[in-house]
């Protein structure tokens, strides 16, 4: 082991999406080290039972955190439709059903949406940051409305059902670049990642 490595931060990112790690591991300042539940061997699943984003996010980020000793952070997303009261929301994962897939909450937003003439919506991500000080949070929102059909094959969940204000392709259409330039997680990460940062320049 060099000096470099004696002397990194670890820090734990309370997720088992191996596609969050890899994308936050690319862009972590110097001077971290990013580990995953499965790195460290702690296979434990923290049901996300609060109402609020930011709930599920600390929930998840001080369950981790005190099982490991290991200061960790943990997100929570969610599809907020103005003309579904908000919804999804925090239900975003299961809202056509518990064991729904991505396809099947899709068709329910079209169906939910026929007919509305108010689209607008926005994703939100929060991340938690939990290192036995009081709890921090940072977030991400991404404006946009919802399409009157399915556009685009990339991305995952309700990406092609949603068009980012300012832009003629919705997230399914663009590269994965561009999505994470200007989406929901995308500008999370980047605040967290400053805040990192800062850390490292104060010490
Ligand atoms: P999670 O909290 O990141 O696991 O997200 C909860 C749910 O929100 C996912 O199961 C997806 O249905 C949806 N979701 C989260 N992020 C995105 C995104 O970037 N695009 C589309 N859907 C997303």
């Amino acid at each position: 082991m060099d000096e470099s490595q004696l002397s990194m931060k670890k820090i734990l990112f309370g997720t088992n999406n191996l596609n969050k790690l890899e994308e936050i591991r690319a862009i972590v300042p110097e001077g971290y080290e990013v580990v995953s539940l499965q790195d460290i061997g702690l296979d434990m699943e923290v049901e996300e039972t609060e109402l609020t984003l930011e709930g599920n996010a600390w929930l998840k980020a001080e369950a981790y955190f005190m099982a490991s000793g290991i200061p960790c952070f943990a997100d929570d997303t969610g599809l907020e439709v103005a003309a579904l009261n908000g919804e999804p929301g925090v239900f975003s994962a299961r809202w056509a059903g518990d064991t729904c897939s991505y396809q099947d909450n899709v068709d329910k937003m079209l169906r939910e949406m026929d007919g509305q003439e108010d689209r607008n919506a926005a994703f939100r991500t929060v991340i938690a940051w939990a290192d036995g000080g009081p709890p921090k949070f940072f977030d991400g929102v991404a404006p946009g409305t919802i399409t009157e059909e399915v556009r685009g094959i990339g991305g995952f969940g309700y990406d092609p059902v949603f068009l980012p204000e300012g832009k003629s392709e919705t997230f399914a259409e663009m590269s994965p670049t561009d999505k994470h330039a200007i989406s929901h997680r995308g500008k999370a990460v980047r605040l967290f990642i400053e805040f990192l940062q800062q850390q490292v320049n104060a010490n």
